[in-house]
């Protein structure tokens, strides 16, 4: 009789998650379309498409895209981690260059840290070209941790990443000058809406969201991440990456 019950709880508690993870999916759309419509046509009227715009307007209409932007970033980051958490994240793998990643992240962030004036340096060790693992989490990941390097550096710091062969792992690493974070901190960071609640960092934007969905990526590529870091010095973020990985749903 009660493992009746117990098989009718289980059964419940899967149409649940079920239509939970359903839910989600159709929300994602939902909310990412009128979204894009709205940051789409903020920025068309900030770039004057629709005619002139007078000092006032064009910074209302920034703040439009701004924010926007902002929350769908929060969206895409919430909705990828119940994703995840409902086992529904894919896993596809594919062999890619590393080195083209590290160009395409480059290349997207170039304005972020050419406007703090960060000089940023990417080097790859002997033995590492490509990699056999999910390549949208990897960038997620890379994209993720040098984002944070730039935001929590100083004008004029240095953020380094690269990346060494070790065993059959890949170890990337993405290391800066900035703030820091203290011992006690470290502990909270990769939970979710963690943002360190200190004076200094409350002035960065963010949502608190990104390196617990950072984390999560890289144990679904199978591998680990660590943090080294000293308030006022600098951190370093490592992660250990297998190099050839499969595929899984
Ligand atoms: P956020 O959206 O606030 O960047 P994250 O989850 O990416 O959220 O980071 C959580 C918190 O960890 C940040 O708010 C910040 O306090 C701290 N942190 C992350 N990366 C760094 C870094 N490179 N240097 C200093 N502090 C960092």
């Amino acid at each position: 009789k009660s493992e009746e019950k117990m098989l009718q709880a289980k059964i419940l508690a899967e149409n649940s998650n079920r239509s939970k993870s359903e839910f989600l999916s159709n929300m994602s759309h939902e909310l990412r379309t009128p979204l894009n419509a709205v940051i789409g046509f903020a920025d068309i009227l900030n770039e004057e498409g629709f005619g002139p715009l007078n000092k006032k307007q064009k910074r209302f209409v920034g703040n439009i895209s701004t924010s926007g932007k902002h929350l769908l970033k929060l969206i895409n980051e919430i909705l990828d981690l119940s994703k995840i958490e409902a086992g529904k994240m894919e896993f596809k793998c594919t062999e890619f260059s590393v080195k083209e990643k590290f160009d395409e992240i480059k290349d997207i962030l170039f304005p972020v840290f050419s406007k703090k004036k960060i000089r940023i340096e990417f080097e790859i060790g002997d033995g590492i070209t490509t990699i056999y693992s999910d390549e949208g989490k990897f960038v997620q990941v890379l994209y993720n941790l040098v984002s944070n390097a730039i935001k929590f550096t100083e004008e004029g710091g240095f953020v380094k990443v690269s990346a060494r062969k070790n065993g059959d792992m890949l170890q990337l690493s993405v290391k800066d000058t900035g703030i820091g974070i203290t011992e006690e901190d470290l502990m909270k960071i990769f939970h979710p809406f963690v943002q360190v609640d200190s004076f200094s960092t409350r002035q960065y934007e963010g949502t608190g969201l990104g390196l617990a969905l950072v984390d999560q990526m890289v144990q679904l590529m199978g591998g680990e991440i660590c943090v080294f870091s000293q308030p006022g010095i600098g951190s370093e973020f490592i992660c250990m990456i297998p190099l050839k990985n499969y595929d899984r749903k």
